[in-house]
């Protein structure tokens, strides 16, 4: 059964350079361990609802993402527990200002601005590690096709990165995973339009505007 998507989510914990190809296209070695990072709940906005780009960036781009929606709470828990422990899976744009990114160093102005986390309304199940590994996730900019990714390809798996930010800091009911991009990251523009799809589960579409 597809859950609606309640609300905005606690916190949003993030992995960098999950998919070597990105990490490649950055000029990025992949880490040995899960490089992860926070966005606000204030980033988050819905379907429809536009990416203001801020006059600070002079290069925002789109991150395609499958987002990982907890049902309950999980400390330090391993990775059957932590698949048993998801909601369901949600299509989700990590959008960047790739300039400020590389300006700061770390990464909390460069993610952290409102509106840079779109996330897909609904919510699907899926029961099993091998479920999660199968997901596709794409994104498309007026249309055109500018990533396609595999979750067969991450470097860390969802069962392994929920188990792994579990033992990190306690996970809540509705907090979000977003588990790295795969290549094709690029700029996005006034007045375009950006999708992101995980085919079988659902998309996310949002305008692109200046304030
Ligand atoms: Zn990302």
């Amino acid at each position: 059964m597809i859950a609606e998507r309640e609300g905005r989510p606690g916190k949003i914990v993030c992995v960098g350079r999950n998919y070597a190809d990105h990490a490649r296209e950055l000029d990025n070695e992949v880490p040995e361990r899960p490089l992860i990072f926070l966005k606000p709940p204030s980033a988050v906005v819905g379907p429809g609802e536009a990416i203001v780009l801020p006059a600070a960036s002079d290069r925002v781009e789109h991150e395609a993402e499958i987002g990982a929606v907890v049902a309950r709470r999980l400390k330090g828990v391993d990775r059957p527990e932590a698949i048993r422990g998801l909601a369901g899976a949600v299509p989700a744009n990590d959008v960047t200002a790739r300039d400020l990114q590389r300006a700061d160093g770390q990464w909390t102005r460069a993610k952290g601005f409102d509106t840079f986390c779109p996330l897909g309304a609904d919510v699907v199940p899926l029961d099993s590690a091998d479920a999660w590994r199968s997901l596709e996730v794409t994104c498309r900019v007026n249309g055109e096709l500018r990533q396609h990714g595999r979750a067969a390809d991450m470097v860390f798996d969802v069962a392994r990165l929920v188990s792994y930010v579990s033992g990190i800091m306690t996970l809540e009911p509705g907090d979000v995973v977003l588990t790295g991009t795969p290549a094709g990251v690029g700029p996005l523009e006034e007045g375009d339009e950006v999708t992101v799809e995980i085919p079988g589960v659902g998309e996310v579409a949002n305008p692109v505007a200046r304030p």
